[in-house]
């Protein structure tokens, strides 16, 4: 099927994605000020980006690691039901733990992901989300901590992808389709 072309409009700047971050992992550093090691795990691929300017906020020891859970495919709907594609390397007992996502559209990701943690018995399990949009949710989840309140439209860049594309974009823009003349 050929691509619909579209153009992507800025939602939120570079800028203010760092400075949202500066003021996030002073408030994540409090929180496991007390933790030994903290385990940051991304989940793939859409929280990259923002993992690695988060953890290099971080002031403290971390160790990082990653799971990957299904979710748009290359579409633009969100899937019900989630599936972990790849699991975590370490393990999690008695551990402390703040899991990292790109966006809580429905909820069911990280709703999936979190309970799915919580049974491997972590000390402390946290969340945080770079963005989120409430109006979409369908399950009763929020994360500890959130970066941006968002409408209900479909975002790229800063990591998150449309069809594999735009991760690379260093702000939040929004997809807006354009029908030839
Ligand atoms: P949920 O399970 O909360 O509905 O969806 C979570 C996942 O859907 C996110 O991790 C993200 O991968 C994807 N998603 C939700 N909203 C958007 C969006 O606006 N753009 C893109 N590219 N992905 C989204």
């Amino acid at each position: 099927m050929p691509e619909r072309p579209y153009v992507i409009d800025e939602m939120i700047s570079a800028k203010a994605i760092a400075a949202r971050i500066e003021t996030l992992s002073r408030e994540i550093a409090a929180a496991f000020a007390d933790t030994d090691k903290l385990v940051v795990v991304g989940l793939l691929r859409g929280s990259f980006i923002f993992i690695a300017d988060l953890v290099r906020e971080l002031d403290m020891a971390i160790e990082v690691d990653f799971i990957e859970a299904s979710s748009y495919g290359d579409g633009m709907q969100s899937s019900r039901e989630v599936r972990i594609l790849k699991d975590l390397r370490g393990a999690i007992e008695g551990r402390d733990v703040l899991v990292v996502e790109d966006i809580v559209d429905t909820g069911h990701t990280l709703n999936h992901v979190m309970r799915l943690l919580r049974s491997r018995k972590p000390a402390r399990l946290k969340s945080i989300a770079l963005l989120d949009k409430p109006s979409r949710r369908e399950v009763d989840f929020s994360a500890d901590w959130t970066g941006f309140e968002i409408p209900d439209a479909f975002v790229v860049g800063y990591g998150i992808d449309y069809a594999q594309r735009n991760r690379n974009l260093p702000h939040i823009g929004k997809v807006r389709f354009v029908d030839p003349a």
